[in-house]
Formats: C-alpha cells, structure tokens, sequence
C-alpha cells in the first residue's frame, strides 16, 4: 500500500506572506487536495531572534483569504501536534537524546572565537572550512548548554526531486550540522526533519534555498534511521526584468495588500500558480477547482518564473468577468464610495452589470461608476480636451446637445430604442459617432470613459439623462 499524501506549509513567522511563500503553500495543498490526502500548516518559529511579532497571524489570515485551508495546524487539532516548533522542545530534546546514544550526536565545546580562528585558518589555506575536521576527539557530555552537533558521515548522494530531477554530490558537502543550539531552541535543520517524520509528512516542498543543505539533510535521515519523503523543489521567483530574483523592493506586495488593493483570491490562486507551473496546453486560466485536478510538480519549470504584474491585472479583469453579477455584487461591497454604498442593491447590480468587462480590480469601481450615483458637475475642459470635439465650435457642440435632447424626450427609455435614436441622429447631423457619441457621453458622465452610450443612458434613466444634458447645455453657452 502506497503512503497516504501528507504535504506541509512550515513557514518561519518571521514576516509576511509574499508571493513566493504563498506559491510553496499553494503547491502543497494542490498535491494533498488532488491525491485526497492531508495538507498540514506547522509553524517554524525556532529563531527567536527572527520572530516578528503578528506575522503567524497574517500568515494564517493570508492562507484562510487564499482558500488554501489546512487539516492540521496551530489552531485546527491533529494527531501529531502541537504544529508549533517552540511548543516541541521535549520532542526535539528526545529524538537528540537517541542520536547522543547512537553516538551520532556530540557537545561542541568550541567558543564562538575558536570557531572563527578555525574558519580563518581554513581561509588562509585556501581551503572550504568543516567543521568535522576539528571534530573533538573527548567531548563533554552534552547540558543543554551548549551546542549539539551531528557526526556526520562524508559520503557521495544521488537522490531525485519531483521538479529539479536527478542531483547528486560529493562527501566534500557533508559536515557536522548544529542540531540544538545553545539557547536550548532547535536548529531548522534538525527540527524540520524530525516534524515531517512524525507528522507522516509525505512530501517535502520548498524553496531553492534548501536545496544546497539536502545532502545534510539525507545524512541526518540516515542517522535518525528514518525513510527520506519525496522532495520537490519551487526555484525562484524572478523580478519583473528577469535578472535577478523578485525582491521587496520590485514592488511585488503582500498578499493581504493584494486582496485589499481589489485583486480576487481566485485571480491570485491562479497567477501564483503560474508562476513556474502549466499544464502543457495554451489555456492561462484556471479555476481552483481546474488547477487541483490538472496540477502536477512535473509540470513546474526548474529555472525562475518571470512576476508580471501586467499580466496579474489582466488576469484579475478575465476572473471577474467570469463571475456572476450576484458574486460580483458579494465582492464588491467593501469597494463602492459613498454615493453607491447609499444605493439599493438591485441598482448596484444593474451597474456592474455595465462595467463588468471593464473592471481590472475591484478598486477601480468608484472611478469607474461614480457617475452613475451621483450627478457630476459639468467639466467642460474634457471638450476641448477631446481632439475632434475641440474642432467644433461652442454653438456646434450645443447644437448637438439640443438635438439629442429633443430625441431622448419622447423615446421608449430602453437600451435597443437608444440605439436607433442615436443611429438617427448621426444620420440628421452627418456625423462620426467618435464626435456626437464623445459629446453625449462627455455629457451625461462627464467621465474619461463609460459602456456603451445607449447603456449607459439607459441605466441613467431619462429624467436623469435630461437633467445632465440641460446642465452641459448651460454650461457650454456660458462660456
Ligand atoms: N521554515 C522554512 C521557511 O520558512 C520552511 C522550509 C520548509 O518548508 O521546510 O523557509
């Protein structure tokens, strides 16, 4: 019987939840919701002098925001927790007792300074430092006070990674890694192998930067007795330019600023997951549902994935189009101004409704529809602004205007009657939609852009309709 599928997300609480770490996270659950197995959250909080205060509360509300829901954890019971390092020393403490036994373990008696002076005499000669290569001969039993180190044993490894494929090296890579430092607390190291062993872990998945310590890591499974689990490694995620690997300060933020900043969680669901991942085909969007069925780690490229955040955008704007106006309505609530907030639902609806396709973010919907709830004061430098308006004269534009009146007085107020009254009017005036339709839509929303005209008209209502071409028409005479 093959072993059930345990994946784990073991962030360290040392910041917040960014791109890369909510990437590991979603492959992760992917894997465990795709194989009906357990995915696990376990917080790494074994560096006290990293630890940063309310970040595990962030990385928990990130995840819950992302859907990326867990089955053990801090605050979901499991058979193998506590699921936080600091509240495991006991378990760290026993498995390093048996190392101790098994002579694999040892004190390190070693100062700080004598370290250093090793170090620099490895320098000097040119050489890469090791620490086994001073191991000592008579160590101290060990207190607790001092380090505890493996005794490592040098070897060559081969081993595969479901992304990276088959690696290898040399003895030259092993030494005698700190288990337990001196304040009593872990290393990342030990406690990380010693958590998926008995959490039942399954599958390792994490970021490059582990992936020079494996074969330590292999060493120590060796020691500990232990099965190694299946390993996947997520390469870099790569700036925008492509040169260098995504930063704090290439603007890419965290993902509660995402989600606050009007991105959808299935839009970030999807682009994270592109990030390095395809299923081989051109399709770019995918459902939640779409990606646990199709995802796979053979998928993921090795090397880093390009962050483009021209292409978080467009996705955003292909998702929301992809929601049912009553979703929509759901999502929206914490973005509409003032006015809209003042609105009946039912109007709200019929709004988004128009500017569903043109909405890229959630936060764009004030700009893009404020208009609509509240009449906006007449700005007549977007006529002259408009460069095939500011060709007509004032008693040209206010012709049109007065034209356009006179029709929309008697029309049956509909969207498809507004069309054939607008058509008829370009037929009177022998005019380009691009200078009558600019003209009506300046007009009436006094807005860079709106749906289309009869739409727009026809969600204004024509008492509205003919307060705000009345208004414009005074205006432009005034001037
Ligand atoms: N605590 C490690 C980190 O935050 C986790 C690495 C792993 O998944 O094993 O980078």
């Amino acid at each position: 019987m093959s072993q059930p599928i345990r994946t784990r997300f073991a962030p360290s609480p040392t910041g917040f939840m960014h791109v890369g770490s909510a990437r590991t996270a979603l492959f992760a659950w992917l894997i465990a919701r795709q194989q009906h197995g357990q995915f696990i959250l376990r917080l790494e909080d074994t560096d006290r002098v990293r630890h940063v205060e309310g970040s595990a509360e962030h990385l928990i509300k990130s995840l819950r925001a992302l859907g990326i829901n867990y089955d053990e954890g801090p605050d979901v019971d499991g058979p193998y927790g506590p699921y936080i390092q600091s509240e495991r020393l006991a378990i760290y403490r026993q498995w390093a007792e048996k190392l101790i036994e098994t002579g694999r373990a040892y004190a390190d008696p070693y100062t700080p300074e004598e370290l250093e002076a090793f170090r620099a005499e490895a320098r000097a000669n040119k050489q890469a430092f090791l620490y086994r290569h001073h191991r000592p001969t008579n160590p101290p039993a060990w207190d607790g006070t001092t380090p505890l180190r493996l005794k490592s044993e040098p070897k060559a490894y081969h081993w595969h990674d479901e992304v990276m494929g088959d690696l290898s090296s040399g003895p030259e890579v092993i030494d005698d890694i700190v288990l337990i430092k001196s304040d009593g607390y872990p290393t990342y190291n030990f406690a990380h192998i010693v958590d998926d062993a008995e959490m039942k872990v399954s599958h390792v998945i994490r970021g490059q930067e582990f992936l020079a310590s494996t074969p330590n890591y292999l060493n120590l499974y060796e020691a500990l007795g232990l099965d190694r689990p299946i390993f996947a490694t997520m390469p870099h995620i790569m700036a925008e330019n492509g040169r260098k690997k995504l930063g704090k300060r290439d603007g890419a933020k965290d993902i509660l600023d995402y989600l606050r900043d009007g991105y959808l969680p299935e839009t970030l669901v999807n682009f994270i997951a592109s990030l390095g991942w395809n299923d081989g085909t051109e399709q770019e969007i995918f459902s939640v549902e779409e990606l646990i069925d199709k995802f796979s780690l053979d998928r993921v490229g090795r090397s880093g994935a390009r962050f483009d955040e021209k292409r978080l955008e467009w996705m955003n704007g292909q998702h929301i189009r992809n929601l049912s106006t009553n979703e929509l309505a759901e999502r929206a609530v914490n973005f509409w101004g003032e006015s809209a907030k003042a609105t009946s639902p039912e109007r709200q609806r019929e709004i988004l409704e128009l500017v569903k396709d043109r909405l890229k973010t959630l936060a764009d919907l004030p700009l893009l529809t404020e208009y609509f709830f509240e009449r906006p004061a007449p700005n007549w430098s977007m006529v002259n602004d408009n460069k095939q308006l500011s060709k007509l004269s004032n008693d040209e534009l206010i012709g049109y205007l007065e034209l356009a009146r006179q029709k929309f007085e008697t029309v049956d107020w509909d969207s498809n009657n507004l069309q054939i009254q607008l058509n008829g009017l370009l037929d009177q005036t022998g005019q380009k939609p691009g200078i009558l339709f600019s003209l009506i839509r300046l007009a009436v929303s006094w807005a860079p852009f709106s749906p289309a005209l009869n739409d727009t008209l026809a969600v204004l209502g024509r008492d509205e309709t003919l307060a705000r071409l009345d208004l414009a028409i005074e205006t432009g005479r005034q001037l």
